[in-house]
């Protein structure tokens, strides 16, 4: 539904997205990951269009260059902070449905959806940050767009809000939609996503699926190779011992991890988690001899 083929975006000399390359089925949500500064929201403008890039981007298998507008349609956002009028929730998307010229009758169904309701009269204002993000999601699910895009969707929330939008994200993936949204938190990600796309530096360190995380045998078949910056080797050690991962040697900047192949998501998962910066990262087959 969603392919990306060797991205890259420059700010001057910066590179924020480094050949970044990935596919999200149909019906799949997937997250994001990584700390501030890794990429996310660059990568997610490219997506929308609002940024020239690089690389390849197509949705449903058109090209988001060659037909800007069409692809665009397709692709429903549901920004951080919905620039909204002072009016109330029912005049917000009655506002947005004659815009995109969809049948008034909607606007109740999508409230319902996002457990809107019972807020319908109240003015834009008078909403909490929480009611305020669902009312944007309701505004992204007044077309009938399949495929959601979400820039760090619970940031800025108190933790009952947040829990409610990841369940709302979650209910949206049980009804089909195809997801995408960042992340900085490991957490929240375990709980709605199907595979996690790992960023650090602008590119992509890992991809993983959670549903096949942890089925096999616990043996260590594969190494995995962590380099990160000068002085910061130690720190992610002690972290990663702490989580219970003894089998790890340190060499320079490095640490080298035995580890089955079905848990590498652990390691990089525990050590974003604590914002610590991963430079490079690859897996091997171990030698079991
Ligand atoms: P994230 O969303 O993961 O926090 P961003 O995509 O916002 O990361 O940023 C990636 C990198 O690009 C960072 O180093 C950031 O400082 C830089 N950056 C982001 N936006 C701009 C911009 N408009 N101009 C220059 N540098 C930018």
């Amino acid at each position: 539904m969603l392919s990306v083929v060797n991205l890259v975006k420059k700010y001057g000399d910066l590179v924020a997205v480094s050949n970044v390359s990935f596919d999200l089925d149909k019906g799949e949500a997937a997250a994001l990951l990584g700390p501030n500064g890794a990429g996310k929201s660059t990568l997610i403008k490219c997506i929308l269009g609002l940024l020239d890039y690089a690389g390849e981007i197509k949705v449903d298998g058109e090209n988001i260059k060659l037909n800007p507008k069409e692809t665009r349609s397709r692709i429903s956002y549901v920004p951080q902070e919905p620039a909204l009028y002072d009016i109330t929730v029912s005049d917000t998307l009655g506002f947005f449905a004659r815009l995109r010229k969809v049948d008034p009758e909607k606007t109740e169904q999508v409230l319902r959806r996002v457990g809107l309701s019972e807020h319908r009269n109240k003015l834009t204002s008078e909403l909490s940050g929480g009611l305020k993000q669902r009312l944007s999601f309701a505004i992204a699910l007044l077309s009938e767009v399949r495929l959601l895009i979400l820039d760090e969707p619970t940031s800025n929330l108190d933790r009952e809000s947040r829990n409610e939008i990841l369940f709302l994200i979650g209910e949206l993936r049980e009804k089909g939609y195809t997801i995408l949204f960042s992340s900085h938190r490991v957490d929240e990600v375990m709980q709605v996503a199907d595979k996690v796309i790992f960023m650090n530096d602008g590119k992509i360190v890992a991809v993983d699926n959670i549903d096949g995380r942890g089925r096999e045998s616990e043996t260590a078949d594969v190494r995995m190779v962590l380099e990160f910056e000068e002085g910061l080797v130690d720190i992610a050690s002690a972290v990663l011992r702490k989580e219970g991962f003894y089998n790890l040697k340190k060499e320079k900047n490095s640490l080298v991890l035995g580890i089955n192949r079905h848990e590498k998501i652990i390691p990089i998962q525990k050590l974003l988690g604590e914002e610590i910066i991963i430079k490079d990262f690859y897996v091997e087959q171990a030698d079991l001899s």
